[in-house]
């Protein structure tokens, strides 16, 4: 399948894509671990992000479109690729229309995750990130905490928060959702792509793209 997933920072499309890869082999293409794994090699790609980011501010479109360009055309999107946090604002739509015409390529559809404000910040406030960065397992210090305090079921890794989800970076980042990424929601409409879920579970997500693929 080939699907970009929408919703604002918290709304679940990084859990929702991990489900959608074990449906088909699509590959899960997610710009934010893209760019913090630049940061991280402190490559000049990671230097020139590094800012906007803890800020809670967007990389600038033309970085991310010279990103998502290559990746795209790596050999794993073959079978399909969920975007998850890409496009994140219409110029970036715009682009990767242009981009997926020229590649050949058709989009099935653009998963609206649609969660509450408050739900959201309670998600983020609470959310833990695996330090490791071949690992980056999610977890919730109140729903999902750790078997150990702080370490990693998975690797042995701690378990941190992220510099961006801090409680201003937080407001900042649903701020900058609602201003420049909301508005990608009329536009995949206007397309014909869309597909929302209201939904606060990532089961009925599921089951909702497999209806739309199904029909
Ligand atoms: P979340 O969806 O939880 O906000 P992400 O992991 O998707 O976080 O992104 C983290 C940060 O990386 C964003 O706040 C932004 O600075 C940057 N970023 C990620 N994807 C994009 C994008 N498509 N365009 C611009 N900036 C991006
Ligand atoms: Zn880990």
């Amino acid at each position: 399948m080939r699907l970009i997933l929408l919703g604002a920072p918290g709304a679940g499309k990084g859990t929702v894509a991990k489900l959608l890869t074990k449906m088909d082999g699509s590959v899960q293409i997610s710009t934010g671990d893209i760019l913090r794994g630049a940061v991280r090699a402190g490559s000049d790609l990671g230097k020139e992000a590094e800012g906007y980011m803890t800020r809670g501010d967007l990389v600038p479109d033309d970085l991310i479109m010279g990103i998502m360009e290559q990746r795209l055309q790596e050999p794993d999107c073959e079978n399909g690729f969920l975007l998850d946090g890409f496009p994140r604002t219409i110029p970036q739509a715009e682009a990767l229309k242009a981009m997926l015409a020229k590649l050949g390529i058709a989009l099935d559809m653009a998963v609206d995750i649609d969660v509450p404000r408050d739900v959201i910040l309670d998600r983020l406030t609470t959310r833990r990130t695996c330090s490791n960065p071949d690992c980056q397992e999610i977890y919730n210090v109140k729903t999902m905490p750790p078997k150990q305090e702080g370490i990693c079921d998975k690797c042995g890794s701690p378990v941190i928060q992220r510099d961006d989800e801090t409680e201003a970076a937080i407001s900042k980042r649903l701020d900058t959702y609602n201003e420049k990424t909301a508005p990608l929601v009329g536009f995949y409409e206007k397309e014909g792509l869309l597909l929302s879920v209201n939904a606060t579970s990532s089961e009925a997500v599921i089951s909702g793209v497999k209806e739309r693929l199904a029909g």
